[in-house]
């Protein structure tokens, strides 16, 4: 995978190798700027960890030129992983189901690509490409700015090598060094709960009572915990509850893994080998700043949510997302310097909002125990949970909490909802759409600041397709050529129907979108190229592309 010789000269280092660090890899390919990523591994990732991936990333990832065929393949199919299950064990009485995300074809209709469960052990090598100039077995150990770039030292299999660049990101995830080395501190509590992950081969669809799930949440107050499938006949994880001071790291053997498991399996004697078992903290943080000089944090080393939501990854592809096509314009001289100040003022809001409901989802989950009558005495907790459940009534109100952890499991609007302002959206007086449930609900709207809507062409290609990664694309409908003259940007027309229907704009309108696909300005063409001029402030003396 390494392209560049030791002690090069690019545009951006990278640090890590995770599905941030890889995507901001891709982002630059495409758009020109030379990157290398350092990784400390000495390979892509083995074990699993996310496993949700989500619409709007794979939107990103198609814009970004990855292999969608490969990795949409490797992706578990809707019907063995649309479901989360609540069970007494793994195996015994199933007593609630709820839908997990939308993942039916009728999401086709808003988004090119809907949500899949991708495990992130599969996916990290599908997004390596012999383009992109990954370091394996490197460890960045050291950054230093100078007026007009980074001086970056890795420790390299073969000892120091050094890198000069002009940016450096730190996608080097929770316990990132290159947020600390900039003395960023990280806001919110460290450690919610602590777990044990342990990592099973197993073929456990015979527990599965014929309605595959890709979740089973144990109700068992002895053995509770998660079993999360990453592909029923092959790979699960069980996340099991740790106190980390009276079970310590180094105790957790292969054998005490397995225990835990047997404990959860209404069949104890099921076979299954144990592969890795590891711990983690639920944390709930945000760094108080993303960029420090030429320094960006994304991803995980810029917050850390707990994983009750699926949003990790998410949301560092879509933090790169908002910030490469920045670089690469100040790099080439359309945008001033002072847009990269627009990364953390555009995403850290989005982190906020993902992180508050990834923390309600956790925290809500709690009423399914009280339902059941669960106190601390694991005796009293178990007994309470047979008669809780042998009685109707009692029954019914533990479905009932069930059935009030829908939206955790339904996170639409935060997935393709979330909204930019700021100097590079030009906000057009509308007010912000009132939804019932922000997390849940999300209305496709070209109002400015939000992610364009889909819809088919008649090509085949979806209206996303139409925007351009480098420049800024104007968009008018067939037949309503804009008449704006000179500036760096691309103009293409619609086609009637989706300009109508989808978008309901009227012909004399036209919308600029932004490389990443949202939209910055709405109104009539012959505003557009006021609106080109203070979105592009003075560097847009260039003509005009069409196509
Ligand atoms: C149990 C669990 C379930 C999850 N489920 C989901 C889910 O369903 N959906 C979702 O979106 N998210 C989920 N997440 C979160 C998700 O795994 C993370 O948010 C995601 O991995 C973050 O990606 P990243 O690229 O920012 O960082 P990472 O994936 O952590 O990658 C960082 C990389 O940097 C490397 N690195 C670190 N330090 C250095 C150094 N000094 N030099 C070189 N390399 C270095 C690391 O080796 C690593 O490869 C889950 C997490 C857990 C624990």
């Amino acid at each position: 995978m390494s392209n560049t010789a030791a002690s090069a000269s690019v545009d951006v280092v990278i640090v890590g190798a995770g599905p941030a660090g890889l995507t901001a890899a891709h982002l630059c390919h495409r758009l020109g700027l030379s990157a290398i990523v350092l990784e400390q591994r000495d390979g892509p990732q083995r074990s699993p960890a996310a496993h949700a991936v989500n619409a709007r990333t794979f939107e990103i990832w198609r814009q970004a030129g990855v292999d969608m065929d490969r990795v949409l393949a490797a992706a578990l199919s809707p019907d063995e992983a649309g479901l989360v299950h609540w069970v007494t064990k793994f195996g015994g009485e199933i007593v609630g189901t709820l839908p997990y995300e939308r993942q039916g074809d009728e999401m086709l209709a808003i988004t090119p690509t809907p949500l899949r469960n991708l495990s992130q052990h599969r996916l990290e090598p599908l997004l390596l490409s012999p383009e992109l100039d990954v370091h394996y077995a490197h460890r960045w150990i050291d950054a230093e700015e100078t007026a007009d770039g980074v001086e970056v030292t890795a420790n390299g299999p073969d000892g120091p090598v050094h890198f000069t660049a002009k940016y450096l990101l730190g996608a080097d995830g929770a316990a990132s060094a290159v947020r600390r080395s900039l003395g960023v501190e990280l806001i919110g509590p460290r450690s919610l709960q602590s777990f044990v992950a342990i990592h099973l081969a197993a073929d456990f669809r015979a527990f599965m009572g014929g309605m595959p799930g890709v979740l089973y949440f144990v109700l068992d107050p002895a053995s509770g915990g998660t079993f999360i499938s990453h592909g029923c006949e092959r790979e699960w994880v069980y996340m099991h509850p740790r106190d980390p001071d009276t079970q310590p790291a180094e105790n957790l053997t292969s054998d005490h893994g397995a225990a835990l498991v047997r404990a959860a399996l209404a069949d104890p004697g099921a076979a299954f080998e144990v592969l890795t078992i590891g711990t983690w903290h639920m944390s709930a943080q945000i760094a108080d700043h993303y960029r420090s000089g030429r320094i960006f944090l994304v991803g995980d080393a810029a917050h850390r949510f707990p994983p009750t939501g699926g949003l990790g990854l998410n949301t560092g592809v879509a933090d790169v997302h908002n910030l490469i096509w920045k670089l690469a314009a100040v790099e080439n001289g359309r945008l001033g310097p002072s847009v990269l100040d627009t990364y953390e003022a555009e995403r850290r809001p989005v982190a906020q909002f993902n992180c508050d409901q990834s923390m309600h989802n956790a925290f809500k989950l709690i009423e399914i125990p009280m339902a059941l009558g669960a106190s601390d005495d694991v005796e009293e907790s178990t007994a309470a949970m047979h008669a809780t459940l042998a009685d109707p009534a009692g029954r019914a109100a533990v479905q009932a909490a069930i059935a009030n952890q829908a939206i955790h499991f339904d996170l639409l609007g935060l997935q393709l909802g979330h909204t930019y302002s700021g100097p590079l959206v030009l906000d057009d007086g509308t007010a912000t759409p009132t939804l019932d449930e922000p997390a849940r609900d999300y209305v496709p709207s070209t109002r400015p600041g939000g992610r364009l809507p889909h819809a088919w062409l008649p090509d085949g290609r979806s209206t996303l397709d139409l925007i351009d990664i480098a420049l800024p694309t104007l968009l008018v409908r067939d037949g309503s050529p804009s008449g704006a003259i000179g500036g760096s940007w691309l103009e293409v027309s619609c086609p009637t129907g989706v300009w109508d229907d989808t978008f309901g704009l009227a012909a004399d309108e036209c919308l600029i979108v932004r490389p990443d696909q949202h939209v910055a300005f709405r109104g009539a063409i012959n505003g557009s190229r006021a609106a080109l001029t203070q979105l592009l402030g003075s560097h847009d003396d260039a003509p005009a592309r069409e196509r």
